[in-house]
């Protein structure tokens, strides 16, 4: 235990890094995938099954969390880690983000942006500084810098402009953090697709000063390929001996390409929310548990899958509960899905650590161009 945030790095392998973060809540092992915790909860899971799958930390949203039920009433309530039960890292977003997507009457000046709540329509303002108070009265671990993301599709000089307020915004949130020991204050890289704007972005997060760096403005539908083109070279500017999160990502396969271009930490809703939609992630693919197929398939989703979906129920089973609308369809989907995403990492965590990662994600891609098992006849 430490009293301290600190990131080493204990093995690379080509761009990949495998290492942990040290907090005073504990550690954090990179690569890490953070399950998202939305209005204080993974949805469908209690916080010590959530642990059980191999989560280090959580994220929460500031943008849902300021809205309902408040942040200075999580802070009453003993902060955000009591509130929700979880002692464990938890990182917030700023909230920029959300706001631009889910907030209707948005203005946004050289301050900040007004918006309207996408509840009750009240009327809310954020700007870094506010963001920086709300996510310290949360009692975040690793609190984000506010920024500011284009809507797609936008110029080049809209992408540029942006990235220049985001940065400005940058030194204000670094300011208003001020000297927290044990807290983490990490700066998020813009520039959308445009290589000279992601270096102008990078130079200046690392003029500021971070504890760590985020690789903002991606998985907003600009497709894979795009993607991993900016990562191609976008972390390669940011420093080497601080953690690299890429916000938003993803599908297991967006993971594995992003940890192999040199990305330490992810978060994503998919496996949480794909699990209350029937979908399940298994090493052979995604397992629409919807269909018919299933009903009488007394076989586990994923034979080598220990977690409780796949130890003590049947496709059948899970296709029942489903079809029937029962809340342990949800629960269990869940649960398989987080323990699937956490077992990817931590292949790919010993992958690096042990030199064999093209071996990993070969044998990776290999597990699911064979597809589901086949139906029973
Ligand atoms: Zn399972």
């Amino acid at each position: 235990m430490t009293d301290r945030f600190q990131f080493t790095l204990n093995a690379t392998d080509g761009a990949a890094r495998t290492g942990v973060i040290d907090t005073p809540r504990g550690q954090i092992r990179t690569p890490a995938f953070m399950p998202v915790g939305t209005a204080a909860t993974v949805k469908a899971m209690m916080p010590e099954s959530v642990r059980e799958t191999g989560a280090d930390i959580l994220l929460g949203n500031t943008y849902h969390l300021m809205l309902r039920p408040g942040a200075e009433r999580v802070d009453r309530l003993g902060g955000l880690h009591r509130f929700m039960n979880w002692d464990r890292p938890i990182l917030t977003d700023s909230g920029g983000f959300q706001v631009m997507s889910l907030a209707s009457l948005r203005k946004l000046t050289e301050e900040g942006v007004t918006f309207a709540s996408h509840i009750d329509g009240s009327k809310h303002v954020l700007t870094p500084e506010r963001s920086m108070e709300i996510q310290r009265l949360l009692g975040s671990d690793i609190v984000m810098a506010f920024d500011e993301c284009p809507a797609l599709p936008a110029s080049e000089e809209e992408v540029a402009n942006s990235m220049r307020l985001s940065m400005r915004w940058a030194q204000r949130s670094r300011d208003a953090f001020g000297d927290r020991p044990g807290h983490a204050l990490f700066g998020i890289m813009q520039g959308g697709v445009t290589r000279d704007l992601r270096e102008e972005s990078a130079k200046a997060l690392t003029g500021i000063g971070f504890d760590g760096y985020a690789v903002g403005g991606l998985a907003v539908g600009e497709g894979q390929e795009a993607m991993f083109g900016v990562l191609d070279y976008a972390p390669g500017f940011l420093p080497q001996d601080k953690p690299r999160y890429l916000m938003g990502v993803g599908k297991p396969d967006d993971i594995v390409g992003a940890v192999q271009r040199g990305i330490d930490m992810m978060d994503c809703v998919l496996p949480s929310r794909s699990g209350r939609t029937g979908q399940a992630w298994t090493r052979r693919g995604q397992v629409n548990i919807k269909n018919a197929r299933h009903q009488d398939d007394p076989r586990p989703l994923d034979e080598n899958c220990t977690c409780p979906a796949c130890r003590s129920y049947s496709r059948g089973y899970l296709h029942h509960v489903f079809r029937a609308g029962e809340m342990i369809s949800g629960m269990l989907l869940t649960w398989h899905n987080l323990h699937y995403y956490q077992e990817l990492m931590a292949g790919l965590r010993a992958a690096i650590a042990e030199g064999r990662l093209d071996g990993f994600v070969a044998d990776f891609h290999a597990a699911r161009a064979e597809g589901d098992i086949e139906p029973l006849a």
